[in-house]
C-alpha cells in the first residue's frame, strides 16, 4: 500500500473551503508570518504558504522584524482581532531568543503548535494545537485505518517539531513508542522490530528495504533536496516493493500544509463566536 497525502490534504482542503464560505459574512480568516531573516529557504516556504492561503481565500500577511521589535510586533498581532494565526519563521538569527519569542505568542493563535504553552498542554493531552507535522503523521495513520493500540511504533528523530510531539500523540493512541536519535544503539533492530516506523531524520534515502520486515508500515517525514528533486528519508523505490510506505513528495508535507490552513480557519471561527 502506498500512503498518499494528497488525498487527505484534499479532504482537509474541502473542510477549509467550506469554513471560509460559512464565515464569509462575518470574518476573513487571516495568517501573519513573522519574518526575521532573508534566508532563501524561508522565502521558498513563505511563498508556498501564501499560495495556499490565496487558494482558500485566507488573508496572508508578513511582518519583517528585528531583535529590537519582534516582541512588540508579536504583542500587536496577539491583540489584533483580525489576525487569527501567527507563524514565527525559522531559523531565527542568533541574537533573537527563540524561547522568549515563542513564549510570547498567544497559544490560541499558535497555528503551528510550537509555543511552550501548547507543547506543555500537549503533554497534558489538551493543546489548542499540536505541531502540524506530528498531527499530519497521526492523521495519515488514522486515515489509512492503521491500528495503533498496543502496537510498537519506532520514531527516528527527536526534534521538538516532529519526533517528540509525535511520541506524545501516539502514546495517547495507546501505542508503545520508541524514540531514536543519532546516539541510539542498535537502530536497525529498533526499526526492524516495529509495527510502524516514522522516519524524521533529514537524511536522503537513509532507509532502504533492508531496514524493514514484511508487514511494517513506514511514514516518511523527510524532505530533502537532491539534484533539485525532493526525496524523503526513505528510499521509496526499494521500500515500496516490500512494505507500505508514504510518498515524498505527496505525503506528510501535503497533509501538514493543509492542517495549517485548517488551524487558521478554526481560530477565525472560534474568535468569531466570542
Ligand atoms: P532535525 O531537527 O534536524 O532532527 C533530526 C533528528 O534526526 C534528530 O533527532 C537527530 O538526532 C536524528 N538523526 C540524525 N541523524 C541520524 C542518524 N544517522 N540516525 C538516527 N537519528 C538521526 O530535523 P526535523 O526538523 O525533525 O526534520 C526531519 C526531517 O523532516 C527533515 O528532512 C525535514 O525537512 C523534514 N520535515 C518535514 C516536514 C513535513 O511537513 N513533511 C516538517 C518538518 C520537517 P539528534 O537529536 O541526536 O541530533
Amino acid at each position: 500500500m502506498i500512503l498518499d497525502g494528497i488525498e487527505i490534504a484534499e479532504k482537509i482542503g474541502d473542510y477549509v473551503q467550506k469554513k471560509v464560505a460559512e464565515l464569509k459574512n462575518s470574518v476573513v480568516p487571516s495568517l501573519t508570518c513573522v519574518v526575521s531573516s532573508n534566508d532563501k529557504s524561508t522565502r521558498v516556504y513563505l511563498n508556498s504558504i501564501k499560495k495556499n492561503c490565496d487558494k482558500f481565500g485566507i488573508n496572508y500577511a508578513e511582518r519583517s522584524v528585528n531583535a529590537e521589535d519582534i516582541l512588540s510586533e508579536i504583542d500587536k498581532l496577539n491583540a489584533d482581532r483580525n489576525v487569527h494565526g501567527i507563524m514565527i519563521m525559522h531559523p531565527l538569527p542568533k541574537e533573537i531568543d527563540e524561547f522568549k519569542v515563542l513564549s510570547s505568542v498567544n497559544p490560541e493563535k499558535d497555528v503551528e503548535g510550537r509555543t511552550p504553552q501548547n507543547l506543555g498542554m500537549l503533554l497534558m493531552g489538551r493543546p489548542y494545537f499540536a505541531p502540524c507535522t506530528a498531527q499530519a503523521v497521526l492523521e495519515m495513520l488514522k486515515y489509512y485505518e492503521i491500528q495503533l493500540r498496543g502496537k510498537e511504533v519506532t520514531i527516528v528523530g527527536r526534534s521538538t517539531t516532529v519526533g517528540k510531539p509525535l511520541s506524545l500523540l501516539l502514546l495517547s493512541e495507546d501505542a508503545t513508542v520508541t524514540v531514536c536519535h543519532s546516539k541510539t544503539k542498535d537502530l536497525v533492530d529498533k526499526v526492524k522490530n516495529a509495527d510502524v516506523v516514522i522516519a524524521a531524520v533529514g537524511k536522503p534515502k537513509m532507509f532502504d528495504a533492508s531496514w524493514f520486515k514484511d508487514g511494517e508500515i513506514v511514514i516518511d517525514v523527510g524532505i530533502n533536496v537532491v539534484d533539485g528533486k525532493i526525496v524523503g528519508d526513505v528510499d521509496f523505490d526499494s521500500v515500496s516493493k516490500k512494505v507500505s510506505v508514504s510518498k515524498v513528495p505527496g505525503g506528510v508535507g501535503n497533509v501538514t500544509s493543509a492542517i495549517l490552513m485548517r488551524n487558521v480557519v478554526n481560530v477565525a471561527e472560534m474568535m468569531c463566536r466570542r
